[in-house]
This record gives structure tokens, C-alpha cells and sequence, in this order.
């Protein structure tokens, strides 16, 4: 016999632990008017209805929460589930390098790879570009002896400003200053694109004395690779964890920004035939591997464990602009199934 659930109404929808969720699906609804185009009729639903049903565990005071279950859609377009596959990346690719520093007694360089902008007719060109580029790359020698192994992610920004604005002006300066424009000036680089790669390198750690790379090498193998003496710009430095160039965050973050990729229907098209399809994370070498252990459950002795006491569910049903929510405490036998030792399966860093 279930027991009688316990209700206790509904919640004001700026709540702690949904509040991130709304703005997500209201952005989902938007996604939704641009891609609908492309989609048949089953994915074109799934995609509409993504997350219109949520649930979390929590307590009765709703001081903690784990995601608990959802009807997601897992299109790389949709903005909510972008989002919340960035937060279990990064939950992942932070304890992958723990375990990978700790076993495998390595080091790690964050790696970021431009090249200029470019119109939007040439974006897909520029990418099979841009990858091919990376290959050569990672295949030089002195970087095959350095290198152990790479997590690499695909990112593309695009530039819609038709002025130069305040903002847009300390952003680029150099740029700006270079070619003696002002703010207000007509901006040059407007619908251009602007895709990179971002990259964490596995070094041993002895790297910065044997086979280190300095930065004018890198600079100029990738302009070789590239076959584009016009690059100005690489970025190679050891690893932050922490703060606000927290390279794992900027690792698992989406593609595309929300605010790049739905500023309007043109640009969404833009990014949805060149992005659809490709392979936007790429593990090789050894982070391959511990990619491998992460999902076999190699790792979890490094995982943070769950040691939150969930005595309630909280469910959530979408209705036109916003959640109404229902809390109900669990059942005996949901208690037991539930409270089961668990890990922390995501982080809540990413916005
Ligand atoms: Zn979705």
C-alpha cells in the first residue's frame, strides 16, 4: 500500500531550486519557433515538450536538491538540455584530471586556437578547416613527445553589433585602436563569425623543463597548420581550476552562447547547418581512457559523494510561462531506493 502523499501546495516559480530552470525553457520555447523547420514531427514534439515535466529530491524545507527525473529532448540546440549536459561535463572532466593527476602524476596546459573571423557562407568550410589544422597540430613532433592526451571542444561566436558600442569597444580595443575606429564607428566585423578551439593538453610533469613548447612555436606551427600567416593569436598557459578562467567551465560550456545563437532566425540557421552533426567534444590519449573509466564507474573514488538526506520530491509541470510545483515527502520504499549512497553528478557553476 502507498502511503497517503503529504501536498503542500504550490510555490512561489522565483524558488531556490527552479529558478534557474524557467529562463532555460523559456529559451527552449524560443529555440523551438527557429529549429522547428528542420525537424519531423516526433523530434519537432520531443523538442517542445523538452522538460515541460521535472522532478528533483530535496527535504521538506527545500534546502538541498538532486536532479531526479525529466522528459529531455538531448537536441544540442535545445538550451536547456545544452545546459544541463555542460553541468555534467564539467562534473566529469573536473574529476577525470583529479584522477589523471593523481595516477597518472601529470600536469595540464589550457590551449585556446583562433584564427580571424569569417562570413557565414564560409563557416562550414572554416571548421573542416579549423579541425584538419588541429590534426597536422597534434601530429608535429615535439608536440606528439610533449602531449599525452587532449580534451578539445569546438566553440563559435558570432559578432551581430552593426556599430561599435561602448562594450564592444573595451572588448576588442586592439583590434579597434589598430585600425583607428571609435565607438560609433560602423564596426567591421559585424555578422562575421568567429570559431576556436579550446583545449586541455595532458603534459608530464616535467614539461616546463623537457620538451616544453614555447608560445611563438605554437603560434607558428598553427599558423603553418592553418596555412594563415594573418593569425595573431594562441593562448597557451598551465591550467586554472579556479576563478573566473576556470578552464573546465570554459571546456564543457555550450558551443554556442544562448545569447549567439537565438539573437535571431538567420544566425540560428547559421549555426544549425554548421554545427549539426559534427563532434563538438573530442577526448584523445590518455583522457581518452580515463573518459572510458568515468563511465564504468572507475572513478568513483574520486567523485564527491551525495551525503544529502532527501526526504521529499518536488515535482514541476510546465504551464505556459512558468512551473507550478507540487512537494510531496517520499514513500517508505521510494526512501530506501533513493537514499542509496550517490554521487554529486553535476556542478552548479555553469549559468
Ligand atoms: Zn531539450
Amino acid at each position: 500500500m502507498r502511503k497517503k502523499q503529504e501536498r503542500s501546495g504550490i510555490s512561489p516559480v522565483d524558488d531556490e531550486i527552479l529558478g534557474k530552470y524557467a529562463p532555460k525553457k523559456s529559451l527552449n520555447r524560443k529555440a523551438f519557433h527557429f529549429i522547428k523547420k528542420y525537424l519531423g514531427e516526433a523530434a519537432a514534439e520531443y523538442f517542445e515538450e523538452c522538460n515541460t515535466f521535472i522532478s528533483f529530491l530535496t527535504n521538506g524545507d527545500k534546502s538541498v536538491k538532486r536532479t531526479y527525473k525529466a522528459n529531455n529532448c538531448k537536441n544540442r540546440f535545445c538550451p536547456m538540455c545544452a545546459w544541463k549536459k555542460a553541468k555534467k561535463d564539467a562534473m566529469k572532466l573536473g574529476v577525470m584530471l583529479e584522477a589523471i593527476k593523481q595516477k597518472e602524476d601529470k600536469e595540464f596546459l589550457f590551449l585556446t586556437l583562433t584564427a580571424p573571423n569569417c562570413q557565414a557562407e564560409e563557416l562550414s568550410d572554416t571548421i573542416d578547416k579549423f579541425n584538419k589544422a588541429y590534426h597536422k597540430l597534434f601530429k608535429r613532433r615535439n608536440v606528439q613527445k610533449a602531449v599525452k592526451g587532449y580534451v578539445r571542444k569546438l566553440e563559435v561566436t558570432t559578432d551581430q553589433e552593426l556599430k561599435i558600442t561602448r562594450e564592444l569597444y573595451h572588448q576588442k580595443r586592439e583590434y579597434f585602436d589598430k585600425r583607428g575606429l571609435k565607438m560609433g564607428h560602423d564596426n567591421p566585423q559585424y555578422d562575421t563569425y568567429n570559431p576556436h578551439f579550446h583545449a586541455i593538453l595532458v603534459v608530464n610533469k616535467s614539461y616546463f623543463k623537457k620538451n616544453y613548447i614555447r608560445h611563438d612555436e605554437w603560434l607558428n606551427m598553427w599558423r603553418d597548420c592553418m596555412d594563415d600567416p594573418s593569425i595573431t593569436q594562441v593562448r597557451v598557459e598551465r591550467l586554472k581550476k579556479k576563478g573566473s578562467s576556470n578552464g573546465v567551465l570554459e571546456i564543457a560550456k555550450y558551443a554556442a552562447k544562448h545569447d549567439d545563437l537565438l539573437i535571431n532566425e538567420k544566425v540560428f540557421d547559421v549555426f544549425y547547418t554548421s554545427l549539426k552533426g559534427r563532434q563538438l567534444l573530442v577526448y584523445s590519449g590518455v583522457m581518452k581512457d580515463y573518459a572510458q573509466k568515468y563511465e564504468s564507474g572507475e572513478l568513483d573514488d574520486f567523485k564527491e559523494k551525495d551525503e544529502n538526506a532527501y526526504t521529499h520530491l518536488l515535482s514541476a509541470i510546465w504551464a505556459k510561462s512558468k512551473y507550478i510545483q507540487e512537494l510531496r515527502a517520499l514513500t517508505e520504499h521510494e526512501l530506501q531506493e533513493i537514499n542509496k549512497t550517490k554521487f554529486v553528478e553535476e556542478v552548479e557553476d555553469i549559468i
